[in-house]
């Protein structure tokens, strides 16, 4: 049976959220963040702004400097969670299927809705302008993959002062003819690395990618080989995940060489965590189980857990405890193939709140 996946994602959503507090800053370069003088960086910013090249995650400094006129705003953290908690309840109405990717965007699953896709798209964005007066976009496929590449690319057609609030469909069947003409690197799982093995072989377009044989993939990147040639055909089977039916948020990672060094292993840990930690909050999430995983040259494989007193969404508790729990499996000088770090026992925080709200 064919998919009727959507994916949606807020326009610059914490822009969104101060143009709604001040009106004036409407089609005028600004972006939210922290200060250039404290090393702050760019967290959203205006699409007058992006016009400068200003863009997220840029250091705040070098922002100033390409759009000189800009207008900085701290952020407000408490605002936009609060915005995005409203945002996803309107979701969960449209259809109960949806999964949480970040604190601005959401797949939902509209499969079971008997209108058109767009139809309950275009229902969708019309509820977030009105009852929220959020601009949205939304990009409508068969599948996750190429829901969200049509609205990134929807998205980034649209050239103005203003946010796009638009909708990008691509019909059932077409999702090979839509993704040929782009650049490889909108496929998932094509970072740098791929990409310029891919360029070394004359591919650049998703097209050109559809058009090596899978046998040649699998000899060049693995099992992520398979996996490229079913994405360039616009293939893509993986299953929206409601946050209720996550059971855990992992990373693991398999050194280039086995590696004996402490530090590295903690180091490894640490980013693994913060990974995590990011994830949790921005699922509004918290984990009451630390897990991890390790795996010796000779491919055993173990995992030691421990329960936290209390569900935590922060980046250190997980880490202490990552760490508590590998010196413990660990001996000086022990060479390790594979680390990962899971949370698991999920909670969530907006039912507590909810809960909360009941009890009063
Ligand atoms: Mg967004």
């Amino acid at each position: 049976m064919t998919r009727k996946i959507l994916h949606l994602d807020l326009d610059a959503f914490f822009c969104a959220v101060e143009e709604l507090k001040n009106p004036a800053l409407a089609g005028k370069p600004f972006a939210v963040g922290g200060r250039p003088q404290e090393r702050g960086v760019v967290a959203s910013c205006s699409y007058a702004a992006r016009k400068f090249g200003v863009h997220s995650a840029m250091p705040m400094a070098r922002a100033l400097r390409l759009c000189p006129g800009l207008i900085i705003i701290p952020s407000f953290h408490a605002e936009y969670t609060s915005y995005s908690v409203q945002m996803l309840g309107i979701v969960g109405e449209v259809s109960p299927v949806f999964e949480q990717v970040s604190i601005d965007e959401a797949f939902v699953d509209v499969t079971e809705i008997p209108p058109p896709a767009h139809q309950t798209a275009e229902r969708l964005q019309q509820r977030i302008n009105q009852e929220l007066h959020l601009p949205c976009s939304i990009g409508v496929a068969e599948n996750k993959l190429v829901a969200k590449i049509a609205n990134d690319v929807g998205k980034a057609a649209a050239r103005g002062d203003h946010p796009p609030n638009t909708i990008t469909v691509v019909t059932p069947g077409q999702a090979a003819v839509f993704l040929a003409p782009l650049p490889v690197e909108r496929l998932w799982g094509v970072g740098p690395k791929t990409a310029e093995r891919l360029h070394e072989l004359n591919v650049t377009t998703i097209g050109e990618l559809a058009q090596v044989p899978v046998k040649d993939l699998i000899r060049l990147f693995g099992k992520n080989g398979q996996l490229l040639a079913l994405h360039a055909q616009g293939v893509d089977d993986s299953p929206v995940i409601t946050t209720r039916e996550m059971k855990s948020i992992s990373q693991e990672v398999t050194f280039a060489r086995d590696v004996r060094d402490y530090r590295q292993i903690a180091a490894t840990l640490r980013d693994q965590s913060i990974q995590i930690g990011e994830r949790l909050r921005e699922l509004g999430l918290y984990g009451k189980t630390v897990k991890i995983k390790v795996r010796w040259p000779n491919f055993t494989t173990l995992t030691r857990q421990l329960t936290l007193t209390l569900p935590t969404d922060q980046d250190e508790e997980i880490y202490q405890s990552a760490l508590k729990l590998f010196s413990r499996v660990w001996q000086e000088g022990k060479a390790v193939r594979l680390i990962g770090v899971g949370v698991s026992d999920l909670q969530d925080s907006v039912r507590q709140m909810s809960l909360w709200e009941i009890e009063r």
